[in-house]
């Protein structure tokens, strides 16, 4: 069996090789859906056991990661083994310098301001191929919500990068999801805080 199910949620049993390779095949794929990526962390299984509109937005993405080395130790305790953790940052890490190749193109989402702004030139700094179409920070209200995802929309990255915090994140994701007209978005917390430094 290639799933491991930890209370209830299906995780793949992939490598962060084989999650970047699938990415990877989703892009050259140019499916017009956009392909959801949970970054399934305890807080989200757990939310998931009570919160029926969360479990189903979890139910209905392309793809949930092992995010943290508690929910691949517990796969183990169940026998599921999942071979590594895929957390939301080291996942963008590798989505960044296999897009530095690839020339993939991303807007990101979230975090304030300025960490926001910082983060976007350290990312084209280190990944000058990587093209940075747009950013907006996470403050915003939800009357800002249709102005964002019509620049999202007519930007079509490949990647959307939401960085809101968990389940926000899943949350907006899954609202405009056939609106936003990006081939990939991910939910991936405080990792715009870590690149920003
Ligand atoms: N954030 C945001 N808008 C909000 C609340 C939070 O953009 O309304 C950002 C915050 O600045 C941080 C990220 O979302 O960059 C949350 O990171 P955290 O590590 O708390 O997320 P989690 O790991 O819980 O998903």
């Amino acid at each position: 069996d290639n799933v491991a199910k930890i209370m209830g949620i299906p995780f793949p049993k992939m490598t962060m090789d084989q999650t970047v390779q699938v990415l990877d095949e989703v892009i050259d794929q140019h499916k017009s859906e956009l392909f959801h990526v949970v970054t399934g962390n305890p807080e989200i299984v757990m939310s998931c056991q009570h919160d029926q509109s969360l479990r189903s937005i979890v139910d209905e993405a392309g793809l949930v990661t092992a995010d943290g080395i508690g929910i691949v130790m517990v796969s183990r305790l169940k026998g599921g083994h999942l071979p590594e953790r895929v957390t939301g940052c080291d996942l963008l890490f590798k989505l960044l310098e296999a897009g530095n190749h690839k020339k993939w193109s991303f807007y990101f989402l979230g975090a304030d301001d300025a960490t926001s702004k910082r983060a976007a030139e350290v990312i084209s700094q280190t990944y000058p191929n990587v093209s940075i179409l747009g950013r907006h920070h996470g403050f915003f209200k939800q009357e800002d919500d249709a102005r964002i995802v019509q620049e999202i929309q007519s930007l079509a990255p490949d990647f959307l990068i939401v960085a809101l915090g968990a389940p926000y994140a899943e949350r907006w994701i899954h609202k405009y999801k056939s609106k936003l007209n990006a081939k990939i978005a991910i939910g991936v917390g405080g990792s715009l805080d870590v690149i920003a430094g």
